[in-house]
């Protein structure tokens, strides 16, 4: 079986959501209110956005993890009994955490609370999602997990049915950091990125780091650090990113998710967030010529205007 696997790099959320040099173990903060990106004022007759739209139409892929919860333990214990060896295993509300023995369990605790949050926002954009998240003792092992992917660079990655936690990264990210990344991957598993080789990866990637950053309360100059100093500095990107800018050491590799970010973010803002799932299951059913249309009622020529004009006066 092919499986595409996808994680969230670091290098964009590493300004806004580290905290160096490695943080203790966050309180946890009530969830905040819901963020809405507000109408672009720069582009007229943009309709306001909703704070969340119930999706009314069936999720993305069958719920993962549904039935019987010690399932998914089992099989995943079963899978790599030498790193899960005397596994400590918390339950959130929805969630399931598995870590090794080696594990603290508060931080299990903290990521079961973290998973319940992030799905429950997933759950409101892309579907609903059962967290199932693995928490591997070193790098080491988290690439063992993740083969034939790298984790390099990555705080964690989603197959179809979990995300992989990349410990060494993962500290390092701030509580913010923590539930941006946790909600970008879940989403990855709501919408079953690892197994659709359809969707362009600007939409996978963007719509997945739209529903990360919904509720973080970060401001979009600082989430997209990279991308506003080259937009301060005249350089606007000519096109959407390609597959082969989401590469692992592709030299604009972060600016790569930031754009992609705000072409989702554009959407939701000027069409509203059910457009921006409709255009992402137009994608994801194969008809690429036909999606933006479709879905936007534009041409890809006129999307990626509006989208350029979008980045100048989000990011300037
Ligand atoms: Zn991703």
């Amino acid at each position: 079986m092919r499986v595409v696997w996808l994680g969230t790099v670091l290098a964009g959320l590493l300004a806004a959501l580290t905290v160096p040099p490695v943080p203790p173990v966050p309180p946890v903060p009530p969830v905040p209110p819901s963020t809405p990106s507000g109408p672009p004022s720069a582009l007229p007759a943009a309709p306001s956005v909703p704070a969340s739209i119930p999706l009314s139409v069936p999720p993305f892929a069958p719920v993962p993890g549904a039935g019987d919860p010690r399932g998914p333990t089992d099989a995943v214990i079963g899978e790599r009994p030498d790193i899960w060896a005397r596994a400590k295993v918390v339950r959130g509300a929805r969630s399931l955490v598995i870590g090794t023995a080696a594990a603290r369990v508060e931080e299990l605790e903290d990521l079961a609370r973290r998973a319940d949050r992030a799905g429950l926002v997933v759950a409101e954009v892309a579907g609903p999602v059962r967290p199932l998240v693995l928490v591997p003792a070193t790098t080491a092992q988290a690439a063992t997990l993740a083969a034939p992917a790298s984790v390099n660079g990555l705080a964690a990655v989603a197959a179809a049915d979990r995300v992989i936690v990349e410990p060494g990264s993962f500290a390092r990210l701030s509580a913010a950091g923590r539930d941006v990344v946790l909600a970008h991957e879940l989403t990855h598993v709501a919408t079953g990125a690892a197994t659709d080789a359809r969707t362009p990866k600007w939409l996978v990637e963007g719509f997945a780091d739209y529903v990360g950053y919904l509720r973080s309360g970060i401001p979009v100059r600082a989430a997209a650090a990279e991308l506003a100093a080259e937009v301060r500095a005249g350089r606007l990107p000519s096109a959407l990113p390609g597959p082969d800018d989401f590469a692992p050491g592709a030299p604009r590799l972060a600016q790569a998710y930031e754009e992609a970010w705000l072409a989702c973010r554009y959407v939701a803002a000027r069409y509203g967030e059910r457009a921006l799932v409709a255009l992402y299951r137009e994608f994801s059913g194969g008809d690429a010529a036909g999606a933006l249309p479709r879905a936007l009622g534009v041409s890809a020529g006129r999307f990626t205007a509006a989208w350029r004009a979008y980045m100048k006066a989000e990011l300037s």
